[in-house]
């Protein structure tokens, strides 16, 4: 039984710098297991947040990057058909529940809202959860916990979750850190000195106040880290930033070429 969890401990030290009092707040949260929202844009370092939580609280993290095709199913458990008939599976929610992990559902709001409503009654004071095909119902581990992520910029009156599930969270903030920071991160992640991963950052803050000018949302720390990441590996730089920044966030020619000048900014 214990194997079954084991497999989703999280054994080294996942690098974390903590941008304010996040760390904290967590851990009060997580001791009276307060399920928690993770808000911020993609690739701004919630889920290596929760890694970092996650190993600081010695407790097993189970991930669940969330589609819309994934099912009330996909995440409690279904019965499977094998040699000898039916056997039921439990799903990554019921694993968590049921052993005692942080369940980490990556981008929540993809999923349908039939997916959505089974995680509610884990969320209040009963703490349990319906296997309702197998007739059972868990009682959650002391050591469960949900954890969502939730980007409020790509939210539309379609696709947004309920007052009813959002109010059953505390929720934390985050953004791009701070150009300092941020600059350590890169640099940290990526191999590059912190002047090239300043440099990096700059070419972000630029790109990142064009949010809502033509840009869906602004260029996150992942993708300096891959930019400083090819430099790193001797891509030229303005090579490395038209293929890890440019590119990936805009088809628009007159666009592209504003970032680009961005680029020539700086390196
Ligand atoms: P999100 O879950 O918000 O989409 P991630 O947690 O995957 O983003 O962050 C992307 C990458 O940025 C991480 O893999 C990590 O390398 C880096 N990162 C972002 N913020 C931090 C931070 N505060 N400390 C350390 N690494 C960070």
């Amino acid at each position: 039984m214990s194997t079954i969890i084991d497999q989703y401990r999280i054994k080294k030290e996942p690098y974390y710098h903590s941008v304010a009092d996040e760390v904290k707040l967590y851990e009060a949260a997580y001791s009276v297991r307060m399920p928690m929202m993770l808000k911020g844009p993609t690739g701004c370092g919630k889920t290596r947040f929760v890694e970092y939580m996650a190993w600081k609280l010695k407790k097993p993290l189970i991930t669940v990057a969330c589609n819309e095709d994934m099912t009330a199913s996909d995440l409690v458990g279904r019965f499977l058909l094998d040699a000898n008939g039916t056997r039921w599976q439990d799903g990554p929610l019921a694993v968590a529940a049921r052993y005692g992990a942080i369940c980490y559902l990556d981008e929540v709001v993809e999923a349908r809202q039939d997916t959505t409503v089974v995680i509610h009654p884990l969320t209040d004071n009963r703490r349990v959860l319906p296997l309702e095909k197998k007739g059972e119902l868990i009682q959650a581990h002391e050591d469960f916990q949900i954890v969502i992520s939730y980007n409020p910029g790509y939210q539309s009156l379609m696709k947004d979750l309920k007052q009813s599930t959002k109010q059953r969270f505390g929720a934390l903030d985050f953004n791009y850190p701070s150009h300092d920071i941020e600059s350590e991160i890169v640099a940290h992640e990526s191999g590059v000195t912190v002047d090239i991963a300043e440099k990096l950052v700059s070419i972000a803050e630029r790109a990142r106040n064009l949010k809502g000018h033509g840009l869906d949302e602004g260029i996150s720390t992942r993708m300096l880290i891959y930019a400083g990441s090819l430099i790193a590996k001797k891509v030229d730089a303005h090579a490395a930033c038209r293929v890890a920044l440019v590119r990936p966030i805009t088809d628009d020619p007159d666009m592209r070429d504003a970032l680009d000048a961005a680029v020539s900014t700086f390196f």
